[in-house]
């Protein structure tokens, strides 16, 4: 919650809810004016500036010693002091007990099976690896219409949490004694629409690869 603006902010107000981004943006510079891109030139995280922009000072102290503020949010603390373009302003019917910010791992996988992938309606989809990104990536393409959503990972334990998020068919590659690529392509005829890579493993992405049909 806004406790008090700077001079200059007309943003803002005190008492609007607000969450902390350290990632912000000026709205002015390229990138704050592309489509493609949020990382701008004045806000983007920095892990060694450690003083507010405009001044290049601390605004916060211990016996007289001044203490240098974290990634542009310093919310380790009970009260901060930010730039205002790192803080996005937030319905304030939204109860703050709940609200937060989905972060890049959601982002990831989400926006990578949405805005890249772009699975058909009644598609196939293989999602690789079912943390974060994967629950994610999972996510979009029920969001995109997607009839089979096979998840793959070699936890089964991520099986059941991952249903959440709209995987409808699990394949653990220690199951099988053949490459994970074939026991898809067998599953679906030939292979998968579209399949979305979330481990990093290269050999994880060879399987990704060759699991898409022709
Ligand atoms: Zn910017």
């Amino acid at each position: 919650i806004v406790e008090s603006v700077g001079e200059g902010v007309t943003d803002l107000k005190p008492g609007d809810h607000v969450l902390p981004v350290f990632t912000g943006e000026c709205k002015e510079c390229r990138h704050c004016k592309s489509e493609e891109s949020n990382m701008c030139d004045l806000l983007r995280i920095n892990t060694d500036r450690g003083v507010m922009l405009n001044d290049g000072k601390s605004r916060f102290s211990i016996n007289g010693q001044p203490i240098f503020h974290f990634v542009g949010t310093s919310t380790f603390s009970e009260y901060t002091v930010v730039h205002v373009g790192c803080v996005a302003k937030i319905n304030p019917e939204a109860p703050l007990d709940k609200v937060c910010v989905l972060s890049c791992g959601i982002s990831t996988g989400l926006g990578a099976t949405l805005n890249v992938a772009k699975p058909k309606k009644g598609s196939s989809v293989a999602i690789f690896g079912l943390g974060a990104v994967g629950l994610a990536a999972a996510e979009g393409a029920r969001i995109a219409g997607a009839s089979r959503i096979i998840g793959v990972d070699l936890n089964p334990k991520r099986f059941e949490e991952a249903k959440k998020f709209g995987v409808t068919e699990f394949v653990n590659p220690k199951d099988y004694n053949k490459p994970v690529q074939e026991v898809i392509a067998e599953m679906t005829d030939g292979g998968v629409d579209r399949s979305v890579e979330c481990t990093g493993s290269i050999m994880a992405m060879i399987s990704a690869f060759e699991c898409v049909h022709d």
